[in-house]
């Protein structure tokens, strides 16, 4: 039986995993902390489709969505749900964003519509502030990131094969497996380092010259609200910040203005199984990182999400920040950063604020 090491017990390293254990691999799974706490348990948890960008990207993400919808028959507690999304416009300039979007070769396979106001409202009744017609995108999904992890590792635990070691940090490794920071070696026969935004320590020296860089989001969540939000939103300052909207009728867009330009933000909403609404987000790669949540993009992502539903929001229940790892967007810059050190041992990170949707599809891409 051949035995994989995998490290990082966030949604890559866990799909790895999963991914192994499919194939007949053994494999043992090592994290630092006692739990996950970075970018898998404080994203949106949204499977977007929308957003990739044509060709190889748009393909990854329609594999990844097979995948997940797949892996949560056998693991439901991922709350897996095929929710769709509504990109909502409210100028003119953004509807004819989608407008030009829903026209391109790729909207049927992206299962693109637009639709008018009331359109809208049937589809989402809770989706009741002051529009000009909607992006709906049927192929978008979302899972519940908090219970995601956990689900995946209760399936792998039923196969003898796998072992879950938290608390270890993975400090060197050689062609034949890795040792942690208790001083045990753990042998392998391949090695798998899914490190996330932990650029040094381990992998400092590894990735020094790698195109990536560590961007770091706002979040916040509500306390449940009263309706069901049927789809997961977005407002039309998303189309920025997609590869999916590039084109001319986006770049005559207006700039970005006052907080939402400060902060490079976009509203993304979602709601949890237990009703709060998740709402970000932000972007920044500018290092040393705030140490403090900021209230101006807050208060400024909570006024358009009210503006999307058309009534006040229930009050906020938390904040976090979380870090994921890119690779620096530039033409022809690959979707992921894969790099083998040795034969045998890979790092595999950097999907940037696409790495929970594309995921499964990645691992798969580990044993082709
Ligand atoms: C706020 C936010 C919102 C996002 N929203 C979405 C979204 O809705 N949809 C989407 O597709 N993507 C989203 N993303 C991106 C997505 O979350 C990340 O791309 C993805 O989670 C990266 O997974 P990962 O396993 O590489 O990293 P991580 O989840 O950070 O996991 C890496 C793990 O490795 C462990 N580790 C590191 N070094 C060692 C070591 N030496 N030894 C042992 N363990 C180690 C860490 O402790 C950590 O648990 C978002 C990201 C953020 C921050």
């Amino acid at each position: 039986m051949k035995r994989l090491i995998v490290v990082g017990g966030g949604v890559l390293g866990t799909m790895h995993a999963l991914t192994a254990l499919d194939r007949g691999w053994d494999v043992i799974h090592i994290e630092r902390e006692a739990g996950p706490r970075g970018a898998s348990v404080r994203n949106f948890g949204l499977l977007w489709v929308s957003g990739r960008a044509p060709g190889a990207e748009l393909a990854l993400a329609l594999r990844a969505r097979q995948l997940w919808q797949a892996i949560s028959r056998s693991c439901p507690a991922t709350g897996f749900r095929a929710n769709g999304s509504l990109t909502i416009a409210r100028s003119d300039a953004e509807l004819k964003v989608i407008e030009d979007v829903v026209r391109r070769p790729d909207a049927t396979e992206r299962q693109f519509t637009m639709l008018e106001p009331e359109e809208v409202r049937r589809l989402n009744p809770a989706a009741a502030g002051e529009m000009q017609g909607a992006l709906h995108c049927a192929a978008d999904a979302t899972v519940e990131p908090r219970l995601v992890l956990g689900a995946l590792r209760a399936h792998c635990q039923k196969s003898a094969g796998y072992s879950w070691l938290a608390n270890r940090e993975v400090v060197g490794f050689t062609a034949s497996g890795v040792l942690d920071d208790r001083g045990a070696r753990h042998q392998g026969d391949r090695v798998i380092l899914c490190c996330g935004a932990a650029h040094g320590g381990l992998l400092g020296e590894i990735l020094s010259d790698a195109p990536l860089r560590r961007v770091r989001l706002q979040m916040v969540e509500t306390e449940p609200f009263v309706a069901a939000l049927t789809t997961s939103i977005a407002d039309g300052d998303s189309l920025r910040y997609y590869p999916a909207y590039a084109g001319s009728t986006l770049d005559a867009f207006p700039p970005q203005e006052g907080a939402a330009a400060r902060w490079a933000a976009q509203l993304l909403m979602v709601q949890r199984l237990h009703g709060g609404l998740t709402i970000g987000d932000t972007h920044r790669s500018d290092e040393p990182f705030d140490v403090d949540v900021e209230e101006e993009p807050t208060a400024h992502l909570l006024d358009r999400a009210e503006a999307m539903v058309g009534q006040p929001l229930p009050a906020v229940a938390r904040r976090w920040a979380g870090v994921y790892s890119q690779v620096i967007p530039s033409p022809g810059a690959p979707i992921y950063w894969r790099q083998e050190i040795m034969p045998g041992v890979e790092v595999v990170t950097g999907p940037g604020g696409r790495g929970m949707t594309l995921s499964p599809a990645i691992a798969e891409e580990s044993f082709k």
